[in-house]
C-alpha cells in the first residue's frame, strides 16, 4: 500500500441510546435533536473537502418505528449487574411509536441520508450500545447483540465492516465474535495509560481525566500516530484513536488556539512521516456552540486539504483502510 499518511475520522452515532444511562432527555435532549441539523452539515463539509468518515451507528437507530425495533431485538439480552446500563430494562416504555414522534431514538431517515453519500461508511456501534467490559454480561450475549446489528443493517442493504466499542470498552476476548460477524476493523484506545479502559481507583480515574484534558492542549503523550504495518499484524485490525475532538468550551475559550494547534501539528506529523492520524467524536458533541464547533472542524479539514496537496495525506474510512491492509499485508 502507499506509504502516504492516512487521515481517519470516526463518529459514534447513537442519539440518546449512547447517553440514556447518564443524562435525561430534559437535560441533554437539545443536543440530541441538534444532530438532525449537524449530520447533514457535517456531510456537506466532508464533501466540500473530499473527506471520508466512518459513521459507527447504534443498531437501534436503523429502525423507523417501535415494531421494527422490537422485531430485531435478540432474545438473549445483556445481564449487566448495574440494571441501569441495559436499555431493555424499562427504557423501551419511554420511547414513542415512530421516528415522526420521537427523534431521540430512531434515525432511519438519517441513515437514508448517509446512504446518499456512498464515499462515507456506515459502521457499527453495536446493536444496543453494548458495554463489553461491564460486569454481568457475557460473550454469548454480545454475540446475540452483534447478530442483531448485522441483521437490521442488512435489511437496509448495509454491510457492517467496522466497529466502535461503546464507551471504548474494547474487550480482546470478544474480537472473534466481531470477526465472525464480518467486522474487519475496530477503533482501539489511544496507547497511553490514561486512555486504558480498566477498573481502577477513584483517584486514578480522576488523574486519568486530568491528563486526558491536559493532553488535549499540550503534547503530554506524543502525537498518537502510527504506521499501518504495525496495525496490520492482527485481525480484526485495531485502528486506534489518535484523538477525541473535544467540543468547544466557553470556559476554556482562551485555550482554543492551543487545542487547534495541537491537532493540526499531529496531522502534519502523520502526513510527513506516512503515519495514520485517527480523530473521533460524537455528532451530538457539536450540539452546543454549533458555530464554534463547525469553525473548528473547518480549520481541521482545511489543514487536511493542504497536507493532501503537499504530502499526499489521504482521507480514508476504517473499512477502506482495512481493505488496503488486506491487500497489502495478507
Ligand atoms: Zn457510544
Amino acid at each position: 500500500m502507499s506509504d502516504k499518511g492516512k487521515f481517519v475520522i470516526s463518529l459514534d452515532f447513537e442519539l440518546l441510546w449512547g447517553m440514556r444511562d447518564k443524562v435525561s432527555k430534559e437535560d441533554y435532549g437539545e443536543n440530541i435533536i441538534a444532530v438532525r441539523d449537524i449530520l447533514p452539515r457535517m456531510l456537506d463539509l466532508f464533501t466540500e473537502y473530499d473527506v471520508k468518515a466512518t459513521f459507527a451507528t447504534v443498531g437501534f437507530l436503523f429502525a423507523s418505528n417501535k415494531q421494527e425495533l422490537l422485531e430485531y431485538c435478540p432474545e438473549s439480552k445483556p445481564n449487566y449487574k448495574d440494571d441501569n446500563l441495559s436499555p431493555y430494562n424499562g427504557h423501551f416504555n419511554l420511547i414513542k411509536e415512530s421516528e415522526v414522534e420521537d427523534k431521540y431514538h430512531y434515525a432511519a431517515d438519517l441513515i437514508e441520508l448517509l446512504k446518499e453519500y456512498p464515499e462515507q461508511e456506515i459502521g457499527s456501534h453495536t446493536f444496543s450500545h453494548y458495554y463489553c467490559n461491564s460486569e454481568g454480561q457475557s460473550i454469548d450475549e454480545f454475540a446475540s447483540d452483534m447478530e442483531a446489528a448485522v441483521k437490521i443493517a442488512n435489511a437496509k442493504n448495509i454491510d457492517l465492516k467496522s466497529l466502535i466499542f461503546p464507551r471504548n470498552m474494547v474487550n480482546d476476548d470478544y474480537l472473534k465474535v466481531c470477526e465472525s460477524n464480518g467486522i474487519n476493523s475496530f477503533r482501539g484506545n489511544e496507547h497511553v495509560w490514561f486512555h486504558k479502559d480498566e477498573k481502577t481507583s477513584r483517584i486514578k480515574t480522576l488523574a486519568k481525566r486530568g491528563f486526558r484534558l491536559l493532553n488535549a492542549y499540550i503534547n503530554v503523550a506524543g502525537h498518537h500516530c502510527y504506521r499501518t504495518e504495525d496495525i496490520a499484524k492482527k485481525k480484526p485490525y485495531d485502528i486506534p484513536a489518535s484523538r477525541f475532538l473535544r467540543p468547544y468550551s466557553k470556559r476554556l475559550k482562551i485555550l482554543e488556539g492551543i487545542r487547534r494547534k495541537r491537532i493540526l501539528k499531529s496531522m502534519t506529523f502523520a502526513a510527513r512521516n506516512g503515519e495514520v492520524y485517527h480523530l473521533w467524536w460524537h455528532p451530538h458533541n457539536f450540539g452546543q456552540n454549533q458555530e464554534e464547533n463547525f469553525m473548528f472542524l473547518n480549520d481541521i479539514l482545511k489543514h487536511y486539504k493542504k497536507l493532501n496537496k503537499t504530502f499526499g495525506f489521504t482521507s480514508i474510512t476504517m473499512k477502506d483502510l482495512a481493505t488496503q491492509m488486506d491487500n497489502s499485508y495478507a
